[in-house]
């Protein structure tokens, strides 16, 4: 177990460093969820039979927590996350997990590793912070194909350093019309756990072949822009910003929505959420996705079918790194948050 003195926040990467303590709490076949405590980070013994470990039946969220300019440790719309995880249990056959001991178990979760959230740093494309990772698992024992009659729920934690340390970086895409993320009927718009491990193959193929990243596609006409592996996507041109509909395939980013939400708000720029074709994009002035690991990744170029198309020449655009300031200044308390987005949870 590293000791939070012992980090050396400038050298964080996202390498994971478990911390001291995590929180657990189960739900047995009464269908009703525990308060849960925080308690030493610890292996979780289970059953070869558990439901997650033979069928899948699991699912995570991931979320920050900050430290701002005042030396306090904030979350940013954690009910956010809530709200999405309850979703996921409702199609997953979880009993759903009621928001306040999500909420609860978050914020006694960061307040016990405090020590681990990386302080605060001037500029803002340094910022490192604590990574939150909350996960359901059915680890009740069951042979045949049914949900579990037991669950667990963990939120563990880990300090990362700061995305772009060398400073905000394009990455190059490659699209993939062999391989796809989600369908329709699916479980696109879930995180489950089984959405995941699939990815995993086209991921690696791009990276041999030099991308950072697989653009993925509909499954219907092998056309319209889905996902940027597990981040979403948006692209700038003829003045609007536009992003893929939620249509079911695609995760409700809350990145996104914020970007959404800010793009209009506060910089007056139309936005629209809609079917959105890979010819569009190679005509496209700014291109990025979005994700909390990130927050946002600028596009520099798609590699589809033999032939590489530049985006802004292959550099992060201005519109991009605004939209990555605003929302990054406004999760570290650099800006005022007229939002009501940021959460404080105790003194750093
Ligand atoms: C988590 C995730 C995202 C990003 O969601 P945020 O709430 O912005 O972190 C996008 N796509 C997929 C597939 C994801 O799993």
């Amino acid at each position: 177990m590293v000791e939070p003195h012992e980090i050396n926040w400038q050298e964080l990467s996202f390498a994971y460093t478990p911390t001291k303590y995590m929180f657990i709490a189960r739900c047995g076949a009464d269908q009703k969820w525990q308060e849960g405590e925080v308690v030493p980070y610890q292996d979780i013994p289970m059953s070869p039979a558990a439901c997650v470990l033979n069928y899948g039946q699991g699912l995570f969220e991931g979320l920050k927590a900050f430290s701002g300019k005042d030396d306090k440790i904030y979350l940013f719309r954690p009910e956010e996350n809530a709200m999405r995880i309850s979703e996921g249990c409702e199609r997953l056959c979880v009993p759903p997990l009621p928001v306040e001991i999500f909420l609860n178990g978050i914020s006694e979760i960061a307040r016990a590793n405090r020590e681990y959230v990386p302080p605060f740093r001037e500029e803002s494309f340094s910022q490192g912070s604590l990574y939150i990772r909350p996960v359901i698992w059915g680890t009740g024992p069951i042979l045949g194909v049914a949900p579990a009659p037991s669950y667990t729920f963990v939120i563990f934690a880990c300090p990362v350093g700061a995305y772009f340390k060398k400073g905000f970086q394009a990455i190059k895409l490659k699209v993939t019309t062999e391989y796809f993320r989600a369908t329709k009927g699916g479980t696109g718009y879930i995180k489950a756990i089984g959405n995941y491990a699939t990815g995993m193959l086209p991921a690696q193929i791009a990276k041999k072949e030099g991308f950072q990243e697989i653009l993925y596609l509909d499954t219907k006409e092998c056309k319209y822009i889905e996902e940027v592996g597990a981040a979403n996507f948006f692209c700038y041109l003829n003045g609007t910003l536009v992003t893929p509909e939620l249509d079911g395939r695609i995760l409700p980013g809350i990145t996104r929505s914020s970007i959404l939400e800010l793009a209009q708000k506060r910089l007056g720029l139309k936005v629209e959420e809609r079917k959105v074709s890979l010819e569009e994009v190679f005509q496209s002035e700014e291109a990025f996705s979005t994700g909390t690991a990130a927050v946002v990744s600028p596009v520099g170029s798609i590699f589809y079918k033999g032939k590489e198309h530049l985006i802004n020449g292959g550099e992060p655009g201005p519109l991009t790194k605004k939209l990555f300031e605003i929302l990054v200044n406004i999760q570290h308390g650099f800006d005022p948050d007229h939002y009501g987005w940021s959460q404080e949870v105790c003194q750093r």
